[in-house]
């Protein structure tokens, strides 16, 4: 399948390092103009290094203020990419504040941020679009140690159903891509012991883990015209995992 974002417009957060950096670069290849998101300028640096007509902003965003600034000079956006997001691991008892925040103020309220600034642009110019919300299998299925993450993750999946029905009447559509392990940084910070590893691939189907190609490429078909009638979906990218 042949697909196209000539023309486009596309903003892509974490586009630092793993799925978002690949899909920041698959985007491009496609012929979209990419704006490329992270808080490592040195990542930056070598995606630009890596692919020229890729525009970079380097922010923070967990810092509400230091993102709408940033932002602000973007232009219009077509299509958006909520990646980034933080990961840690804590047994249930032993959670602290400061990780709960960090992780909900990451991935949940940066999300609702960023798509409100992009979503509003797309309302204004009547123009519609494409919203991927990058979450997880861990939304819908509880994994040791990842009870923040799990919850945000769950948090996520929800926030894009109502996103999807209040910004469906202006055209724009919002689905997440659920992935099951990918040996990125955050993959391997989680499941690089082997026994462990080996306890989830074991209640994977199809018996390995994803490959970063795997989820760009449900990401691309959700961003793309290919998708037209799909909208609030979560779509499992697992091998399996959460049909069992
Ligand atoms: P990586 O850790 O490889 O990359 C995450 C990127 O997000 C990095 O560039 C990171 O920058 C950036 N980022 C993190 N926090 C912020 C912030 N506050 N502001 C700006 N940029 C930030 O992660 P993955 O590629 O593995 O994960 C991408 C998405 O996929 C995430 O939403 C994750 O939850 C999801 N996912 C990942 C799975 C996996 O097993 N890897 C499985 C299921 C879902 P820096 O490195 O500078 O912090």
């Amino acid at each position: 399948m042949e697909i196209s974002f000539a023309g486009k417009r596309a903003l892509v957060t974490g586009a630092g390092k793993g799925i978002g950096r690949a899909t920041a670069l698959a985007l491009a290849s496609c012929g979209a103009k990419v704006i490329a998101v992270t808080r490592t300028q040195a990542d930056l640096n070598s995606l630009v290094q890596e692919c020229e007509s890729i525009t970079p902003v380097c922010v923070d965003l967990s810092d509400w203020v230091a993102t709408e600034a940033a932002l602000q000079e973007v232009g219009p956006i077509d299509l958006l990419v909520n990646n980034a997001a933080y990961a840690t691991l804590q047994p249930f008892l032993e959670v602290t504040p400061d990780q709960f925040d960090l992780s909900f103020t990451v991935n949940v309220k940066a999300v609702l941020h960023l798509s409100q600034i992009v979503a509003r642009g797309m309302k204004a110019r009547g123009s519609g679009g494409s919203i991927v919300n990058v979450s997880s299998q861990a939304s819908q299925c509880a994994l040791r140690d990842h009870a923040v993450y799990c919850a945000t993750k769950g948090a996520l999946d929800m926030l894009t159903k109502v996103m999807a029905l209040e910004l469906g009447p202006y055209q724009i559509r919002v689905n997440t891509v659920n992935p099951t392990v990918v040996m990125t940084k955050m993959g391997r910070l989680a499941w690089s012991n082997p026994e462990k590893a080996q306890s989830m691939l074991s209640r994977i189907p199809l018996g390995h883990f994803a490959e970063v190609e795997d989820v760009v490429n449900s990401i691309l078909f959700l961003l793309s015209d290919k998708s037209n009638m799909i909208n609030g979906v979560t779509l499992p990218v697992d091998g399996g995992f959460l049909a069992c």
